[in-house]
């Protein structure tokens, strides 16, 4: 508040007299003008030597006069300069006697006298002008003593002096007189000083303002703009004083103050660098600051300290504050595990880095789980009050996975905790939980209905925690009391409920059981059986359909004693039957209880309900189509964008359901989407969702760049080396183990169903169900069998013979995929037809390996396609398999083709017998190398005789450049040589 102070005032400064005439500073006579003229009167003005109160040496003007009447005496000074002054001010020190003192004075005796001035451009006053009068002469005053004296003594020894000091202005020639009339008195003028007055020059408010001479009023101020100090800045409005009449400064207006970095010093005269050390952050009055802990100044005139090395500052920590670190580990962290939760405590860390924001997070690893490692846990775990930024030092955990290992570190971290590069530092704790009972089963589907049961699946429980021993069903008629309920047993998730009343609604409750007890009961579920009316409906609409299914008389005859068996052996559930074949990957031995399972969506009664289940409904304003890329079964493939809100607009491939549908068609369309919708796997495409609720019709899923496999290699034959061709293999055989695993049997997995992406990710594709169908012709692969068409080539033998379809089956189908890859893309089969096929396999013939394709790959395909389909492997095992081949690549270096013993191979046709074509072009072309016919011509290699004899060189020189190519021309070339010799040793 003081400097404040100091700053606002402006400092007493005396204001500057500039001397114009002083009467007292004469060394010789004044020589001043007097009138009446000297020596026309004897007591007119007289210029005597004196004394002042001092004792100095004098000049006075002197008049005594008071017993004359009608005295005017005055007395003129010499012309005065003005210097520019606009207000002068007369300084008078004279004495006056005492009227009373004087005996027998008359009543003219006068105490005062006048003083005039009269302004002249040059020194042009004589002795008779300007006139001896009032006008010319201007009157200033009548001066009268405050103290007169009553004894005179001239020779200066009894004397009371007056002083006055009168003002005049404003004046504006070059110069003025000044006159003194007395009237009648008795007096003596002692000295006359004539001065005006200047405000001085001044530093004030930081800011420095020159001399200014004061203005012409004794009341008029005079503006003057101040210049800020070096390092001082304007505040606001421009800083102004103003110089008054008296030569004094006053009303202040605005100022300057130090800019951040300085500060005022000597009396806010100066502003200067804040020394090392010390900082001031902003303008103003302030002082500099010490640099607070922890931090430091690199040079003078800082405006803020720096933090030392590992101390920081948050963007809202005040640059007073000191210079904070991060916190030290909680301590003592404390675990009370309770089943699968547990209560973590701990003491807040010794050292908070000097801040009072510390917070906890916590980190969860969950331990073990057979892998070693620790892996952070997944978003199910819950923490209370919460995981991250606690305030207190304690958080409960809960929905752990029970018997399992978990470390937890408790994370402290402060304000500047981000601005450090190294870590929070933490306190771990590890804890093992407990058993707990498995969580709620929360979906249960109808997967089918007759008139006395009903066929129950349901998901597993979030958290069985633990492994699932079996399923306990509770159910009970809805109409009577709980207490009446029923409950069975099942070992998967499936049930068959039987003994029901027909067209009754049962209310159903499922609760998973593990080593922990029971989990709580799901929410009740009500399903009705088929009254009488409906199941009758449902026979007639069936039965010409099983026998308008059988192909021939005889298979047909055999069809209806495999139905009629199996229908004995199920006991004949009427309804059932359509599902029998559907059940199968409900109820099969080999599924672990708890696992996911697919739910083919023509088993939910309305399949519209199954596209809402598992398919995301889009609206079309999110999808725009940009070009057709295919035709598929039911309309054109298209590619486009989507975006949906909130999201990246992605690339997607879109199906499109062609005008004209019947209900029965869009069903079908619609029931791929819901069975992909079911999938979520990197090698399995993805479902984007469906738009159903406008026209037309379509199904979006990700878009895979290279299309469909089988072409995708046709096109880039002999470019890819063994170990990318692997690679894609592992990754369709990943996506059949997904599928397998989820009990779903794909029918129809061949090198045309698989889908490449831009990094050469193959995905698993094609789950519609409708070119099995009966009635669809348009395409030679599928072939019609008993209950659908088949794709002869890639099928096991069981499915051709009775429709066996399963894993095992589509793990021959994906042996034949893999010689399709191997192949670039051959027919499998070549040119023979599909009854040979069936024949050469049923005679335990087998593809030979393709050109280049390392004998533990065929191995595996002849593995694949093992007759009994238990000798198979499963998927799981071929991944690993195709794994280890990735990790040693040197097992793919042998090219021998294994004996199997079991397995004859078929005669190699990717390689055609050289002698049943009659010109070279044509032998090309069947070594779909036709591009190369000109080459070939143009080089002269236009014979039997010349081609056998072709090294690399030759086909490189011909103009093969593609490695691919060069091999499959090469080894042709080879074998064109070896048949050449068999010919001609049989000729011998
Ligand atoms: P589909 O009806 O599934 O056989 O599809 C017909 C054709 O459309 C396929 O052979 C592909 O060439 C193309 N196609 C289908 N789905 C996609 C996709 N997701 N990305 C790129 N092309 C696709």
């Amino acid at each position: 508040m003081d400097i404040l102070w100091i700053l606002w005032s402006i400092p007493t400064v005396i204001a500057v007299e500039e001397t114009l005439m002083d009467s007292t500073t004469a060394t010789a006579e004044l020589g001043w003008t007097v009138y009446p003229v000297s020596g026309s009167s004897d007591n007119s003005w007289e210029e005597v030597s004196g004394y002042d109160e001092h004792m100095n040496t004098i000049r006075t003007y002197q008049v005594c006069n008071v017993f004359d009447s009608n005295q005017n005496n005055w007395v003129r000074t010499k012309y005065i300069r003005r210097r520019g002054a606009q207000r002068i001010h007369v300084e008078m020190k004279f004495s006056v006697r005492d009227c009373s003192s004087i005996p027998n004075v008359p009543g003219s005796c006068k105490e005062t006298f006048n003083l005039y001035y009269y302004e002249s451009d040059s020194d042009t006053a004589t002795r008779t002008s300007p006139a001896w009068m009032e006008n010319p002469w201007i009157k200033v005053d009548t001066i009268a003593a405050d103290e007169s004296f009553s004894q005179v003594d001239l020779g200066g020894r009894v004397m009371k002096i007056n002083t006055e000091v009168r003002s005049f202005g404003p004046v504006s020639r070059n110069g003025f007189y000044l006159a003194f009339q007395d009237y009648g008195g008795c007096m003596s003028l002692i000295a006359v000083r004539v001065f005006y007055r200047k405000c001085p020059r001044i530093i004030t408010n930081g800011a420095l303002f020159q001399e200014t001479l004061s203005g012409a009023e004794s009341t008029s101020l005079v503006a003057a703009r101040g210049v800020c100090i070096p390092n001082a800045e304007e505040v606001d409005v421009p800083i102004k004083l103003y110089c008054n009449g008296d030569g004094e400064w006053m009303v202040p207006i605005g100022r300057c103050m130090c800019k951040a970095g300085n500060e005022a010093v000597e009396n806010g005269t100066v502003c200067r660098a804040c020394p090392s050390g010390f900082f001031k952050p902003t303008q103003g009055d302030e002082s500099c600051m010490q640099c607070p802990i922890n931090s430091r100044t690199t040079s003078e005139g800082a405006i803020n300290c720096i933090c030392r090395n590992g101390y920081y500052r948050t963007d809202s920590d005040p640059l007073q504050m000191p210079c904070t670190t991060v916190p030290s580990a909680p301590q003592a962290v404390i675990s009370s595990v309770n089943e699968t939760s547990v209560m973590l405590e701990w003491m807040p860390p010794r050292d908070s880095g000097g801040r009072e924001d510390v917070v906890f997070n916590i980190i969860c690893k969950s331990c073990g789980g057979g892998r070693g490692g620790c892996t952070r846990c997944g978003d199910n775990v819950q923490f209370l009050p919460r995981q991250l930024g606690l305030t207190e030092t304690r958080v409960y955990i809960s929905d752990l996975l029970a018997h399992t290992q978990y470390t937890f570190e408790v994370q402290a971290v402060n304000g500047v905790s981000d601005q450090s590069p190294y870590s929070p530092q933490y306190a771990s704790v590890n804890i093992t939980t407990n058993q707990a009972a498995p969580s709620t089963v929360s979906i249960m589907h109808q997967v089918s209905r007759t008139m006395d049961s009903i066929t129950l699946s349901w998901s597993q429980p979030d958290q069985p925690n633990g492994v699932i021993l079996d399923y306990e069903l509770q159910y009970y008629e809805k109409d009577q009391s709980e207490y009446n309920s029923t409950t069975i047993r099942s070992r998967t998730n499936t049930a068959v409920i039987r003994g029901l009343k027909s067209g009754s609604i049962y209310v159903f409750q499922v609760r998973a059981r593990t080593v922990a007890g029971f989990g709580r009961y799901s929410g009740k579920l009500y399903f009705q059986t088929l009254t009488e009316e409906e199941y009758s409906t449902n026979m007639q609409e069936k039965l010409p359909l099983i026998i308008g299914s059988a192909a021939a008389g005889m298979v047909f005859l055999i069809a209806l004693v495999v139905i009629i068996i199996v229908c004995n052996r199920r006991g004949f559930d009427r309804g059932d039957s359509e599902y029998t074949d559907k059940l199968q990957h409900y109820t099969s031995g080999h599924m672990s209880p708890g696992m996911k399972i697919y739910i083919d969506p023509f088993t939910y009664e309305d399949p519209n309900e199954a596209v809402r289940e598992f398919a995301k409904e889009i609206d079309i304003s999110c999808v725009k189509i940009e070009q057709v890329i295919g035709a598929g079964e039911f309309g054109e493939v298209c590619s486009g964008n989507l975006k949906l809100p909130g999201k990246r607009e992605m690339f997607v491939a879109i199906k499109t359901l062609k005008s004209g549908y019947t209900e029965k068609q869009r069903r079908d369309f619609l029931s791929e989407a819901s069975i992909m919708g079911q999938f979520d796997h990197p090698n399995v495409i993805h479902l984007e969702g469906v738009v159903t609720k406008s026209s037309p019709v379509m199904i979006i899923t990700e878009f895979m760049e290279n299309g469909s496999l089988d072409t995708f290699l046709r096109q880039n034959d002999g470019q890819f080396t063994v170990i990318q061709l692997v690679g894609m293999l592992r990754g369709i055989a990943s996506g059949m183990k997904y599928l397998a695993d989820m009990n779903y049997v794909h029918r129809d997995l061949a090198a045309r169903n698989i889908l490449v992406n831009s990094n050469l990710v193959c995905k698993v594709s094609d789950f519609g169900l409708s070119r099995f169908l009966e009635d669809d012709t348009s395409d030679p692969t599928y072939t019609s069998a008993l209950g659908g068409k088949i794709p002869i080539r890639w099928t096991a033998p069981e499915a051709i013979q009775y429709r066996k379809f399963t894993s095992a089956s589509d793990v021959w189908s994906y042996g034949i995929v893999m010689w399709e890859v191997m192949s670039y893309g051959e027919r499998p089969y070549w040119d023979m037809t599909n009854q040979d096929v069936i024949n050469a396999i049923e005679q335990d013939y087998r593809l030979p390996p393709p050109m280049d394709c390392p004998s533990a790959l065929h191995q595996l395909m002849l593995d694949c396609w093992q007759k009994d389909r238990n000798n198979r492997p499963k998927f799981s095992q071929i991944v690993n398999n195709l794994d280890k081949m990735i990790r040693n690549p040197n097992t793919l270096k042998a090219m021998t083709p294994l004996s199997s013993g079991v397995h004859l191979p078929l005669l190699d046709r990717s390689i055609p017998d050289f002698s049943t074509f009659s010109t070279v072009d044509e032998w090309l072309d069947a070594i779909k190398m036709g591009q190369y016919k000109e080459n070939f011509a143009n080089s002269d290699f236009s014979t039997f005789d010349v081609v056998s004899q072709m090294t690399m060189d030759d086909i490189l020189r011909v103009g093969v450049t593609l490695a691919g190519h060069q091999k499959k021309i090469l080894n042709s070339v080879q074998m064109m040589r070896a048949q050449m010799n068999q010919i001609q040793s049989v000729e011998v």
